[in-house]
């Protein structure tokens, strides 16, 4: 198969404005999950070829932090143009190394811009502060500034929108950016990493290096120049990175795992939650940390939930995410096939009833999409992350008792709420122990608003004003003698 896509289909990593190939000229193949096929191959690059990246982004963030906000907006503004112009050919890079159903891709890839336009916007109010000084010779100024060279480690699943989402935010601010994209995902990063080039993002500035995720990561980490990581991926990780940053002492935002709860009370317009579940459920083919993992349904409607719910999933259509009308792509891998099923006979040994689905085992990378119902607390599925197309339903009676469960996990990302009562939504979105909830409202991400978890699921907030903040470090200014 022979892509070009618009000259964005690239093989080599992007370090200090050249496309490389590793020093010891070895490359790894990407597949596509769909075909298994190979669709190309990428440097691996380690420790060595990491280094000149943080030297380059070194030199390169201590001229662009000078610039203005208004240059260095012009600039991001050009790449969101460019990110638009170019969503279709982007797309179909996307779902060729992803899996996701083109139209998918295509939300994606607008998801993705969007980030890079609000922070060409924000660029321009990262404002300071000047306080009420203490003398009456002096002034307290309180300014931010770039925290400076930063390490990106992002994962598969959204393999465009994690990386702006970190390195909109990162340029608006003054900072460079190292990305090791996810081994999976790598040419979505490089076609990104050619936009930004094409719209003036200067040399140095965006790296993109793929290769031995665990030296390319002992360098990142231990590197003093690099200031801050920012990652997006397993909990398991960003706990191994946190630690690793220890030594020097970086700024560390984390968004990992989730165990989402998505709660529907008798009184709930129901319509309305088997849409929200659909879309929190089966986006992405499950593959989302905000993703629905448990659903919680009040006796009264549980029946007629678990009804409506298999005749909608009985609708989506399971293929390749390039052919017409399919709803639900391949999962990235055979691992994670094996966890869904994994969690479907789990539950079945335990007592739960196949309501739609096959328990019979994949030997591709497709998952038939599965509701199980009379799904209990002591089974699997409740407290690992499936990360796959298994809609698991719970039953609950009393609402003290289904948010002590909702909020029995280590995680704290997402949680969803459906209810008609003003005030148990006021009372139940306050009691969840999540950084993130939605009442009647199953989607929830955006780029105006702060993403992120609590508990184990990470540090640090991504998208809105607050998202900016994060790639800066306050600077307290006294001007004496006045
Ligand atoms: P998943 O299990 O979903 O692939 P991971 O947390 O393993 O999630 O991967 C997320 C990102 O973290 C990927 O880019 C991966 O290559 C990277 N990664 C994995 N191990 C390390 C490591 N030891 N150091 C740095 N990055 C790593």
């Amino acid at each position: 198969m022979t892509f070009s896509f618009g000259g964005l289909f690239k093989q080599q990593a992007f370090i200090n404005g050249q496309w490389s190939d590793a020093f010891s000229g070895k490359t790894v193949n990407i597949t596509n999950p769909a075909t298994n096929e190979v669709i190309g191959h990428v440097p691996l690059m380690g420790v060595e070829e990491t280094n000149i990246a943080i030297d380059a982004a070194d030199k390169a963030y201590r001229l662009w932090s000078k610039t203005t906000a208004k240059h260095r907006s012009l600039i991001l503004r050009q790449w969101y143009e460019l990110i638009v112009s170019h969503s279709d050919e982007l797309a179909h890079i996307l779902t060729a190394e992803q899996g996701k159903p083109l139209a998918e891709a295509k939300g994606e890839i607008a998801y993705a811009a969007s980030f890079v336009e609000w922070y060409a916007e924000e660029a321009k109010r990262l404002n300071g502060e000047i306080i009420p000084s203490h003398k009456e010779d002096a002034r307290i100024l309180v300014s931010r500034q770039p925290v400076g060279v930063v390490a990106a480690i992002t994962p598969w699943n959204f393999p465009a929108a994690m990386i702006t989402r970190k390195c909109g935010p990162a340029f608006a601010a003054g900072c460079s950016v190292v990305l090791k994209p996810a081994p999976d995902t790598p040419y979505t990063a490089f076609a990104l990493a050619e936009l930004a080039h094409r719209a003036g993002i200067p040399a140095g500035l965006f790296n993109v290096i793929t290769g031995d995720a665990v030296k390319i990561g002992a360098e990142l980490m231990s590197n003093k120049r690099v200031r801050k990581v920012s990652f997006t991926g397993s909990t398991a990780i960003g706990k191994l990175l946190m630690a690793q940053s220890a030594a020097t002492v970086k700024k560390v935002s984390l968004e990992l795992g989730g165990n989402a709860p998505f709660i529907v009370f008798g009184d709930a317009d129901l319509s309305r939650a088997i849409d929200g579940v659909m879309v929190s459920k089966f986006r992405n083919a499950g593959q989302t940390c905000v993703c629905t993992n448990r659903i919680y349904v009040h006796s009264d409607v549980y029946q007629q939930f678990v009804e409506k719910l298999a005749e909608k999933v009985s609708a989506l259509t399971v293929g390749n995410g390039v052919d017409n009308g399919v709803t639900i792509g391949p999962l990235i891998n055979r691992a994670a096939v094996e966890k869904v099923e994994k969690h479907i006979n789990d539950a079945m040994m335990k007592g739960a009833n196949l309501v739609i689905g096959t328990r019979e085992a994949s030997t591709n990378c497709f998952v038939q999409p599965t509701v199980l119902s009379n799904v209990t607390d002591n089974m699997l599925v409740a407290s690992e992350e499936t990360f796959g197309p298994l809609a698991a339903v719970f039953k609950f009676t009393d609402e003290q008792d289904v948010i002590t469960r909702a909020n029995n996990t280590d995680s704290g990302l997402a949680a969803y709420v459906y209810t008609q009562s003003l005030s148990r939504a006021f009372r139940v979105s306050e009691a969840l122990e999540y950084g993130m909830v939605g009442v009647n409202e199953g989607l929830i991400s955006t780029e105006l608003a702060p993403f992120g978890g609590v508990k184990e699921s990470g540090i640090g907030r991504e998208g809105a004003h607050q998202g900016l903040e994060e790639y800066t470090e306050m600077k307290y200014t006294l001007m004496g003698g006045l």
